[in-house]
């Protein structure tokens, strides 16, 4: 079998990128056929500025955790949209009071004004899973626009439109 030969880097006078991409018959590349020399160089360079291997760790290590955490973030804002709308098409997509369908507007309100124990252990995408995992009850729970559940807030517990169609 016939050893490729190990290009050296001009600039760096270490064994080039190039050369350890390359791989030979065996089907090893460079860096296989070599750990032991490469490890040793590693060790001897680790041990020659520690500190500064070790800040390159570490924004390596951040550099991958950003990464997660911005595929996280970026699923997590599809899965708290595709949960918002089960929400408001499970609730029948409309004010309860008076029947704005505008999804922006619409929000789930607590019928009987109980909503201070889930808003205070859930926030609302993981409320809306519970509810889903309970099939949507409608006993407790009911779509309101938000000028109607302001209205409602701001009314002591019932919509101004609903006194003012009793009167
Ligand atoms: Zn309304
Ligand atoms: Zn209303």
């Amino acid at each position: 079998m016939k050893e490729r030969p190990i290009l050296m880097s001009v600039t760096t006078g270490q064994p080039s990128k190039r050369g350890k991409r390359l791989k030979s018959a065996d089907g090893l590349t460079w860096k296989q056929r070599n750990r032991e020399a490469v490890n040793a160089r590693r060790r001897e360079l680790y041990a020659a500025n520690p500190d500064a291997h070790r800040a390159r760790q570490r924004a390596y290590k951040q550099a991958a955790k950003d990464k997660v955490n911005a595929y996280q973030m970026a699923w997590g804002a599809e899965y708290r949209a595709k949960l918002r709308a089960e929400m408001i098409l499970a609730y029948g997509g409309r004010c309860a009071c008076c029947g704005e369908r505008q999804p922006e507007f619409l929000q789930l309100d607590h019928i009987h004004n109980d909503g201070a124990e889930d808003r205070k252990n859930n926030p609302a995408t993981k409320l809306f899973a519970k509810l889903k995992r309970l099939g949507w009850p409608k006993d407790r729970y009911q779509l309101l626009c938000a000028n109607c559940n302001f209205g409602k807030f701001m009314n002591g517990g019932i919509c101004p439109h609903q006194e003012h169609s009793h009167a």
